[in-house]
């Protein structure tokens, strides 16, 4: 019997989640994001899924196209961050990749470069994250430079990110958007603007495309749900099994560092997960779980390879009984990713990308 961890893959929940990116956002183009391995969930398998539905996909690194093209992915693939040296422009060719443009010797390495074809190129414009992109008032020179190099460039778009698309506040928001819109008219330059949370509570800001990425799988970006992200369906389901039940009088300590102590006579389940299959450390006492489909919580810091449930209101757990750490369960009942990462004061990102290889992905 192998270790009972596993995650599951829902692809049709993949395609529901991008469809609904497409229904919030039906005058712009959804390149679907699969960075980092597809934030967890296996790029090649969800580009599969995707392949029939979506005009581009994404990804931040030439490695991450270079798997997807030997994998016969035929979908035009843009690089968020372009190249990282002069020498992956020889192969942005070969595999007929986009790229964004962020910086001056990213620009004149395109432009030097002799062309097999023009390659698509998304400009990066620095409206208010302050991380990559020219600043908008140089952008204009570069734009006339890249429109005027046709054997270079193709399908030329204004490409920027929101910093707290997210927030319910949004006054920083707006300033970076208006200051796109007006560059964008006068440059007459279509935009590339959209990520998750704009494309759910964004609908003046998606740009002619739009790069949905943590929607995709599931999760809500948003710091108050609105309707459209309340219709997202979980994509991953991290699924394991308790192993082995303790118990324990009042007042015992469970696990490293004894810090949840029994609170009364108590049956503490053993899970087969832990942070050395990327579940998060930092998960406290209280954490969510389904044992069973039932809600329970986790009790005592996560080892390496097992963390600890209370099961104590719960008889009919034992060894064997199903845990899913987030996701949807065989028994029915869900846990979202997002309320996890709360426990662990994270972002449900670090959870779905930092499920470590040694866990099997299970496609539907
Ligand atoms: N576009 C860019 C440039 C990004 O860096 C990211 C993610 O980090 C995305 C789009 C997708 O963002 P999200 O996962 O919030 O949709």
């Amino acid at each position: 019997m192998a270790r009972p961890l596993v995650a599951h893959i829902d692809l049709d929940a993949l395609c529901h989640n991008y469809r609904l990116a497409c229904e919030l956002a039906p005058n712009s183009r959804s390149a679907a994001v699969l960075k980092a391995d597809a934030y967890g969930h296996g790029a090649v398998p969800c580009a599969r899924a995707l392949q029939a539905l979506a005009p581009a996909f994404a990804v931040a690194a030439i490695e991450e196209a270079v798997k997807l093209r030997e994998a016969g992915i035929e979908t035009p693939i843009v690089l968020l961050e372009g190249i990282f040296s002069a020498d992956e422009l020889a192969l942005v060719d070969e595999l007929k990749l986009g790229m964004a443009i962020h910086s001056q010797w990213q620009l004149e390495a395109a432009l030097a470069r002799r062309p097999r074809c023009p390659i698509p190129v998304w400009l990066k414009v620095d409206s208010g994250m302050h991380r990559l992109g020219f600043a908008p008032q140089d952008a204009e020179a570069i734009w006339k430079r890249l429109l005027s190099a046709p054997s270079h460039v193709t399908d030329l778009h204004l490409m920027s990110h929101f910093a707290t698309a997210d927030h319910t506040d949004n006054d920083y928001f707006r300033r970076q958007h208006d200051e796109l819109l007006a560059l964008a008219a006068r440059l007459e330059a279509p935009l590339c603007l959209a990520n998750s949370p704009t494309v759910l509570a964004h609908p003046e800001a998606h740009g002619e495309w739009n790069r949905p990425g943590v929607m995709l799988y599931g999760s809500d970006p948003l710091e108050m749900s609105c309707d459209a992200s309340r219709r997202l369906r979980p994509v991953m389901s991290l699924r394991s099994e308790i192993i082995a039940v303790r118990e324990l009088e009042s007042g015992e300590p469970v696990g490293y560092g004894g810090r949840y102590l029994t609170p009364g006579r108590s049956r503490i389940g053993v899970v087969a997960c832990g942070y050395g299959d990327g579940y998060d450390r930092h998960a406290v006492d209280g954490t969510p779980v389904l044992v069973d489909g039932q809600r329970t919580s986790i009790a005592g810091k996560v080892s390496m390879d097992m963390l600890t449930v209370d099961l104590t209101h719960l008889p009919e757990a034992d060894i064997g009984s199903e845990v899913v750490l987030w996701g949807i369960s065989r028994f029915g009942g869900e846990l979202s990713v997002d309320e996890v990462a709360q426990y662990c004061s994270t972002i449900s990102y670090t959870l779905l990308t930092g499920v470590l290889p040694r866990v099997p992905r299970r496609y539907n």
